[in-house]
């Protein structure tokens, strides 16, 4: 068996070979992790690259995942324009038609995401204009999914609903 001790495969390095053997007698290579986690991995799976690590890139993907779907619904609309308005301080003038006015905090994708990005200061015209916009656009978006649900199946069951009445 050819030693793979001291090779990288992804995140592991093998260690050294373990004395766990699987019901077929085949070794395991015991590998440290750049995490610092250990991991048996078998020759087969390394030179694979089935087996990159002690499995934390799978769970940080998914942390990554987790963090990213941050929804404003966990805290609450309030709590979302609160903590907007504690990183995204409010200009002096409008950030869409930079006239100085009486000022409007904005959610620009309505999905109120815990992203400064995702907002600005207009004011009441300009949030008016640009609510009003975006109102026709989900509708539109709305129309289209609707107007998805109708594929060839759901005419096809419809029909075939008709015919037996
Ligand atoms: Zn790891
Ligand atoms: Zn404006």
């Amino acid at each position: 068996m050819k030693s793979l001790i001291g090779k990288r495969f992804g995140k592991l390095i093998v260690i050294k070979l373990s004395n766990q053997k699987d019901k077929y007698y085949h070794r395991f290579w015991l590998c440290l992790c750049d995490c610092g986690n250990k991991k048996l991995a078998m020759t087969g799976s390394l030179n694979a690259g089935t087996v990159k690590s002690c499995g934390c890139i799978q769970k940080g993907i998914n942390l990554g995942k987790l963090h990213g779907r941050w929804k404003g619904n966990d805290v609450g609309y309030h709590g979302v324009h609160d903590w907007v308005k504690r990183n995204k301080p409010k200009p002096k003038f409008c950030e869409n038609c930079h006239k100085i006015k009486k000022l409007e905090l904005a959610n620009i994708s309505q999905e109120y995401k815990r992203d400064i990005n995702d907002y600005e200061w207009i004011c009441r015209k300009c949030h008016q204009t640009k609510d009003g916009r975006n109102k026709r656009l989900i509708e539109a978006a709305t129309k289209a999914k609707l107007g998805k649900k109708q594929t060839p199946e759901h005419i096809a069951k419809r029909n075939a609903w008709r015919k037996r009445g």
